[in-house]
């Protein structure tokens, strides 16, 4: 028994009671979460600043203003997902119809991480509530004024039977997974999501794992370099490059890098300004050990651009270093931080096999002029999802479900994949009782030669 089968098991009767499976219910959950975010921006910019010194342009770019537009986007859409779905039935199931109901789990779990720590807790809530689901979140104890901003905001306005939010690290998270619960969905590392699915597989509890890795950001001879430069530069340094789907590394061809690497250099000033690392608005490094571990790549190999580091407020520049190949160490994990590595390449086909050669990313930039060269790398490459000529901005479509493959994750959310992920679909066929097809039925006469014929 763990310390929290109790509220688990509360869920789960408040569950039963079948309440959240009204559709008003759920619309009205939607509804107050969206004003209890409205009324505390204010605190949740404060709780950001605290945590990561987000500025409050980022914290509303990427916290609260996605979160509210993915409110907007469930609760427009949310009357026509609920619905049975009809389906066509085949000839020999004639005088019977087909439906696809959309069902909730009962008690989601939802663990996310740090990084953006207010949006990666909500934004899979906003798909729990909307599904008709029970919610027990658990944010990240790397972020606390965040976390227990959160602890307070759902606990007055939700009842813990509906809603709940539990603070803690390692240890409280393995105490809810140990609780049985009905859906599993996880945001963070790689090696964590491994631990997570084992004790998911106990009890065959259905999981998504938004993971990470290594996303790589390939830029072609005949892109527009200066539009990639800016382009690169906001989505790699953005929450100073803490973001699961940033470049991890540039890929640049050779005949082109030099001038690439100025323009790189010159877009990253005129959006993050001269010395970030003494200002106060780039977002820091969560904790003195990623800060620790992000400077030990500096050494890796010669600084192109930045490389100064403030570490009282744990601020790094923005920074691209090259001289490294794939075994340098800051090429062996995720980076996580606003150090770029720079590789080269002379072909197209040693991009595909040195990307094919390690785990699916998690996301993939391409920067090409050519469909024929856009065309090679999405055939060729296994990844997430990604943008052609951009960085990062596919996570902000609803249309587009995110989410990972093979080491970078299973399962996609966002818009309806948010409603999907926390549904089951139930297949039901309602068949006819005016007539009774015979064909079936062994006993018929020349039973196997007509079933042969009618299939
Ligand atoms: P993490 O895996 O260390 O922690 C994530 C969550 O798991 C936290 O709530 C933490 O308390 C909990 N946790 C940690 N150890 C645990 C254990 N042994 N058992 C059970 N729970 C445990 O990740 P992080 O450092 O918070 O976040 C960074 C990672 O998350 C990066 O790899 C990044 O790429 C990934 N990430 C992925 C996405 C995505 O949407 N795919 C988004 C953001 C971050």
């Amino acid at each position: 028994m763990s310390t929290y089968s109790g509220l688990v098991e509360r869920q789960k009767a408040f569950f039963s009671k079948g309440k959240t499976k009204d559709i008003h219910f759920r619309k009205e959950a939607l509804s107050k979460l969206r004003s209890l975010i409205k009324r505390h921006e204010r605190e949740l910019m404060d709780a950001l600043k605290r945590d990561l010194n987000k500025s409050e342009f980022e914290a509303y770019l990427t916290e609260i203003g996605v979160v509210l537009s993915e409110l907007n986007f469930t609760e427009k859409h949310l009357g026509k997902w609920t619905k049975p779905r009809k389906v066509k039935s085949t000839v020999t199931m004639a005088g019977s119809k087909s439906y696809i109901y959309p069902e909730p789990y009962g008690v989601a779990l939802i663990i996310s991480p740090w990084n953006y720590p207010f949006q990666l807790a909500i934004a899979p809530l906003i798909g729990a509530i909307a599904a008709g689901n029970c919610a027990i979140l658990k944010p990240s104890e790397l972020t606390p004024a965040t976390s227990g901003l959160l602890a307070e905001m759902v606990g007055k306005t939700f009842s813990e039977d509906y809603i709940a939010v539990v603070e803690g690290g390692a240890e409280t998270s393995q105490g809810l997974l140990d609780s049985n619960v009905d859906y599993i969905f996880f945001t963070g590392s790689v090696p964590v999501g491994k631990i997570i699915m084992e004790a998911a597989a106990k009890n065959l509890t259905p999981v998504t794992l938004e993971l990470g890795g290594k996303s790589p950001c390939i830029v072609h001879s005949d892109a527009n370099l200066e539009l990639a430069a800016k382009r690169i530069a906001w989505g790699k340094y953005i929450n100073a490059g803490q973001t699961c789907v940033a470049p991890d590394y540039l890929y640049v061809e050779k005949s082109i890098k030099d001038k690439f690497i100025r323009l790189l250099g010159e877009a990253v000033s005129t959006i993050y300004g001269l010395a970030p690392q003494e200002g106060d608005t780039f977002t820091r490094i969560v904790s003195k050990r990623h800060f620790d571990r992000l400077g030990s790549f500096l050494t890796n190999g010669r600084v192109l651009f930045g490389g100064r580091q403030n570490p009282e407020q744990l601020l790094i520049e923005p920074t691209a270093i090259d001289n490294v190949d794939w075994d340098s160490p800051v090429m062996q994990e995720e980076v996580f931080g606003p150090i770029l590595p720079v590789l080269e390449y002379d072909s197209l086909s040693e991009v595909v096999t040195k990307v094919n050669d390690r785990a699916k990313p998690l996301a993939l930039y391409l920067f090409s002029e050519s469909k024929e060269v856009q065309k090679e790398i999405l055939a060729k490459i296994s990844f997430g999802g990604g943008c052609i000529n951009d960085t990062v901005m596919h996570l902000a479509s609803p249309y587009l479900p995110f989410g990972g493959v093979g080491e970078s994750g299973i399962g996609a959310y966002h818009g309806k994949g948010s409603f999907d992920v926390f549904s089951h679909e139930k297949s039901i066929m309602k068949q006819t009782t005016k007539f009774d097809l015979p064909f079936r039925y062994q006993h018929t006469k020349d039973a196997l030669r007509k079933i042969k014929l009618f299939l």
